[in-house]
């Protein structure tokens, strides 16, 4: 640290506080009552040093000091450690929750807007409380162990106040040296990226791609987020790391789309902390990081880790809403904890939703978690919100989001985590998922003749008990009985009306667009032959082109065109959709294989949204292309 001028004072206002607690945990001692230290840091006044003037924090600091004064118990010391951190010294407090109840108190009354003439201001003050009971401790380990409380709170954002004690400071020792190590990782390019596909459970095709960072550390090996990411968050090098994880993304995108012309690739979802999206100048940089590499919005996701954030921050809010618009898709990440709000879903500017882990434990859900699921999933598709349960590593839990309807999942049992190098041949991962073939086709690796009791099939369709016996009476679930009267289900029964139920009547019908999609139409009537050229070229091995890139494919596909052109043109979206069902049963008809027809279709509306963006048309006409052929591939698939 530098000399500045400020140091004397600062090491004369250190000894003033040491002396008063000093001079209070004597009297503790002798009294044997609890001694509480609570330190309200307030260095967020640096932002309105910034924004305002020196002078405007000095008043903010004078207001907010008063408002201390004001909170503290009679009797207690309100002292300056440094010129944006004071100590509350109270030595009248009976015990512990009086002690923590005064630092929520303390905390809620410094977060309050301040008003300093025209301007209103709120500053992110913190509080930290460290205890000496019955005065045991030290005047120095006290201040130090608020302070650190304090600084703990500041990270955790919306946690305004923090208890500090041994272990908590034990704690923060082993951040402060993370933090070093952290530090030295980014700048020794230490960090890797790894992806994990993100499938859809309608047609196991691949819809995303979440971005995921992975420390390579010289002496612990590789270690995942939760390892060192909340140590980032409270030391702000989240911020850095969040910036290089854009870059490492962005570059990542733009080469797979060098490297595969023909494709589009799903958007790529990177997490945002609550600290990097309180920056105001996020939207520029994510914006500039797109331009940079030259990758359309479409290309990216963000996955919003922190609800609490976007319910309370109206700028955070306009700076999803500006990327939004751009074409970036927003989620929000972990949702249906303790402290999301469904009242505020309606409101947030969010294209999907991602279930919160606890919802979905390893062997299924309480019933009342499985409730809270259901109103979630509900609600959401109510307000044209898509929903992906991430985390999914057993059979049961599959089949648990598969009865909730969820629209995509993620977790070990689909697809791990991998660096990019591995996953260079989505294509190959696609065909397989949508060939039906591995976990997420619903194919379970028990035997199939095995007997399932009632209980089990009733938590494997995500029905009543009484549903499952009116299904077995009804003769829409054949069943057997025990000695003893059980009824008893063979799995590959429980099975197939699964799969029927997840494709039959529940399944909801898209919304189609019902305005006309100009640019579309005049896109496809001018460059619509190489579009369909370009998506089923994407589909084949060169060397073995399949019905689509036949001639008498491409043949069938320029009349295609022309029928679902004059649809879009004309506003009738319906009978684009059926022009595009006729394409798609031509298609199976002269030999193609379902999985084919799946993918072209997608592709074909990822290539004409890529065309759209490109071309500067707006997303919702994109996401009017996408609803037609998601309707068609349903449709499709509905018929097989
Ligand atoms: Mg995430």
């Amino acid at each position: 640290m530098t000399n500045t001028p400020h140091e004397p004072d600062r090491e004369q206002l250190r000894r003033h506080a040491q002396a008063t607690v000093r001079g209070a945990l004597d009297r503790a001692g002798e009294r044997r009552r609890l001694l509480a230290v609570l330190l309200v840091d307030a260095s967020d006044v640096s932002r309105v040093d910034q924004a305002a003037a020196h002078a405007t924090g000095d008043r903010a600091l004078a207001a907010l000091e008063q408002r201390v004064r004001d909170c503290a118990p009679a009797g207690s010391a309100v002292v300056r450690l440094t010129r944006e951190r004071l100590v509350v010294v109270a030595e009248q407090l009976d015990d512990r929750p009086d002690a923590v109840e005064l630092a929520q108190a303390l905390a809620t009354r410094v977060r309050e807007p301040l008003r300093l003439e025209q301007l209103t201001l709120r500053l992110d003050a913190t509080v930290g409380l460290a205890l000496a009971p019955e005065g045991r401790g030290t005047a120095s380990a006290l201040l130090r162990d608020a302070d650190a409380a304090a600084r703990q709170a500041h990270a955790a954002g919306e946690r305004a106040w923090r208890l500090a004690d041994a272990a908590s400071h034990e704690r923060a020792m082993r951040r402060l040296r993370l933090e070093d190590e952290l530090a030295t990782a980014l700048a020794h390019d230490q960090l890797a990226l790894y992806f994990q596909p993100i499938v859809s459970l309608r047609r196991g095709t691949l819809v995303g791609i979440e971005a995921l960072v992975r420390w390579r550390h010289p002496e612990r090996g590789l270690l995942g987020p939760a390892q060192f990411l909340p140590v980032a968050e409270e030391s702000g090098l989240i911020v850095e790391i969040g910036d290089w994880m854009l870059a490492a993304v962005c570059t990542q995108v733009g080469s797979w789309s060098t490297r595969h012309p023909e494709r589009v690739l799903p958007p790529v979802s990177l997490n945002v902390s609550a600290r990097e999206l309180r920056d105001e100048r996020f939207a520029q940089r994510f914006t500039s990081a797109l331009a940079g590499a030259q990758i359309p919005p479409e290309s990216l996701a963000l996955e919003v880790t922190d609800p609490g954030v976007v319910d309370e921050r109206a700028d955070v809010e306009e700076a999803l809403e500006a990327l939004r618009r751009l074409g970036v898709r927003i989620l929000l990440d972990r949702f249906g904890g303790a402290r999301s709000s469904l009242a505020h879903l309606a409101q947030l500017p969010i294209d999907g939703l991602k279930l919160d882990g606890s919802l979905l434990r390893a062997h299924g859900a309480s019933p009342g978690e499985r409730a809270i699921a259901e109103a979630i999933v509900g609600l959401a598709h109510a307000l044209g919100l898509s929903i992906t349960a991430p985390g999914i590593e057993t059979q049961e839990q599959l089949a648990v989001v598969r009865s909730l309807e969820v629209d995509a999942a993620q977790g070990h049992l689909l697809a791990r985590p991998a660096p990019a190098s591995t996953l260079a041949d989505l294509q190959d991962l696609e065909l397989e998922l949508a060939g039906g073939g591995g976990a997420a086709g619903g194919g379970a690796p028990e035997p199939s003749d095995e007997l399932l009791p009632l209980s089990a099939v009733a938590d494997a369709l995500g029905v009543s008990p009484s549903t499952v016996r009116r299904l077995a009476d009804q003769g829409v679930l054949p069943g057997t009985r025990t000695g003893g009267g059980h009824r008893r289900f063979r799995r590959a029964d429980v099975q197939r009306l699964a799969r029927e139920r997840s494709r039959g009547p529940a399944l909801r019908p898209w919304e189609l667009p019902a305005h006309p999609l100009p640019a579309s139409a005049e896109l496809l009537a001018h460059d619509g032959s190489a579009l369909v050229e370009r998506a089923a070229r994407a589909l084949y091995d060169p060397q073995q082109p399949g019905w689509f890139a036949a001639p008498q494919g491409l043949a069938r596909g320029r009349m295609w065109l022309a029928g679902l052109g004059g649809a879009l043109a004309a506003g009738k979206a319906r009978e684009g959709l059926t022009a595009t069902s006729a394409y798609a049963d031509a298609a199976a008809l002269g030999g193609a294989s379902a999985a084919e027809v799946v993918r072209f279709l997608g592709q074909f509306a990822a290539v004409v949204s890529h065309e759209l963006v490109r071309a500067g048309g707006g997303p919702e006409e994109a996401r009017g292309l996408q609803r037609i052929m998601s309707a068609a591939t349903d449709a499709f698939l509905e018929k097989r």
